[in-house]
């Protein structure tokens, strides 16, 4: 008989577990619901969850000082008032709220908010920006994390993470969890090696590549009964644990879950604090919201290009740097500055927020053959919405794009300013009133590099998980 080295194996794996967690403290999960339409919002409060995770946060980082996000959510004594923990974010009720639909009628979507368990009962505000971008409470709601109703059990996880990078103990690093959506049972190799390569790669382009370490990676995927994700613009409609799809808000390329909760019930399995989905598909897509998740569809052949560059939305809160493709969202009516760090409005040139990456004697706005880029852009796009009008296949796609990347390098390879960080009008979907540090990006086309501002930005999102660099 072998019982006892079994049992005290497992005892030992326990024991090890809890003084693993003792120096964490727990993960508290708010579920909450956001409604209205493009004039007005609401909040109501769904759930408290104990998650069964401990809190993956960095022990020293639990306010953020990075301005970023359309909201904020703030944590705060309830006697006292004392700020315990806050966080920007955005929202997808936040993104549909600018599209033509908001204007018509009213709709609910489910959001959550996390923060490590106080010791006490708290207060949890949900703040938004308002005209001038500074923000204020929307919302606010007490919670016990001790009280009665508070779900503290949770059913069993229906799948197991797998570790891709592992570098050290999660509070220290930033924890990035990639989940899969459309690979069946027998594709579960598939998806693991699709994590495994787009990881990779993740870490192959600056600063991801010299923060490499500071990353924990795991991968975890629910089995889905076909193979690929729900389509609906070709009449493809696959259920999936995750409720991942194309066509969000009429956007052929736009992939979301518009299911929190199911996303989130997931998730809270693996030690996360970014979540990128991989959906098992060919066909280009992808999208990425600031402190939620973003997707991309692993089997395109831009699938690297698409991994980065939505993660850059949902990592750092970047604003896209193009302007002639077309969007879900319409025109916002003036031009704010917008609170992301590489998009500018330019009202006042001598305090751009990127000015130090500036050299002197750059001017400001930057010229580029802008006019020259648009035409053939036109053209480019054209032929782009007529290939998926006809259902082309996808290798004709992929030649265009190759096509358009080659079409824009040999445009600006010889302009003078190339190099240069500057502003440079057209960004943020926009041709005019809206400028970007660089002539090229991630954000701007389908290049393989961040602009120096961009990368900046991801920087500090990376010390605000795992402490600054090199310690
Ligand atoms: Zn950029």
């Amino acid at each position: 008989m072998r019982r006892l080295p079994l049992q005290l194996f497992t005892a030992a794996l326990m024991l090890g577990a809890a003084a693993a967690h003792a120096a964490q403290p727990q993960t508290i999960r708010v579920d909450y619901t956001h409604s209205g339409n493009a004039l007005s919002d609401q909040y109501a409060i769904e759930r408290v969850v104990v998650e069964p995770l401990p809190w993956p946060g960095h022990p020293a980082k639990n306010l953020d000082d990075t301005n970023r996000g359309q909201n904020r959510v703030e944590v705060v004594d309830a006697k006292t008032g004392d700020l315990l923990y806050s966080r920007g974010f955005s929202t997808i009720f936040g993104e549909w709220s600018t599209t033509e639909e908001a204007g018509k009628i009213s709709r609910s979507f489910q959001e959550s908010v996390r923060f490590p368990k106080p010791d006490r009962p708290v207060r949890v505000r949900i703040l938004e920006r308002d005209e001038r971008n500074e923000f204020s409470v929307a919302w606010s709601i007490e919670v016990d994390a001790d009280a009665q109703d508070v779900v503290k059990s949770q059913p069993p996880a229906p799948a197991r993470p797998v570790p891709i990078q592992v570098s050290g103990p999660s509070p220290g690093k930033v924890d990035l969890l990639i989940l899969g959506d459309g690979y069946t049972q027998a594709e579960m190799k598939k998806f693991e090696a699709d994590a495994r390569r787009l990881s990779q790669h993740l870490f192959s382009v600056s600063p991801f590549r010299e923060r490499a370490k500071d990353f924990n990676v795991w991968a975890m995927a629910v089995p889905t009964a076909k193979s690929g994700i729900t389509r609906p613009s070709t009449g493809v409609h696959n259920p999936s644990a995750l409720g991942t799809r194309y066509d969000i808000f009429g956007s052929e390329r736009y992939v979301l879950t518009l299911d929190n909760r199911a996303l989130r019930d997931i998730a809270q399995h693996a030690p996360y604090e970014f979540i990128e989905i991989l959906v098992n598909n060919d066909t280009y897509g992808g999208g990425g919201i600031f402190g939620q998740f973003s997707t991309a569809a692993a089997g395109n052949a831009w699938a690297d290009y698409l991994f980065v560059h939505e993660f850059g939305h949902h990592f750092a809160g970047l604003a896209d740097e193009y302007y002639t493709s077309p969007v879900a969202y319409q025109a916002a009516s003036g031009r704010k500055e917008p609170w992301e760090p590489n998009a500018t409005a330019l009202r006042d040139p001598a305090k751009l927020k990127w000015k130090r990456h500036v050299k002197e004697g750059t001017p400001l706005p930057t010229p580029w053959p802008k006019a020259e880029y648009e035409e053939t852009s036109r053209a480019y796009q054209k032929r782009r919405a007529a290939l998926r009008a006809a259902g082309r296949p996808e290798s004709e796609m992929n030649a265009l794009f190759r096509e358009d990347l080659e079409r824009t390098n040999a445009l600006l390879a010889k302009h003078p300013h190339r190099h240069a960080v500057g502003a440079f009008e057209g960004a943020n979907y926009e041709a005019s009133g809206y400028y970007r540090p660089a002539m090229q990006c991630l954000m701007f086309d389908r290049s393989e590099k961040f602009c120096p501002v961009c990368q900046d930005g991801i920087s500090e999102i990376i010390d605000l998980y795992a402490g600054p660099a090199g310690r």
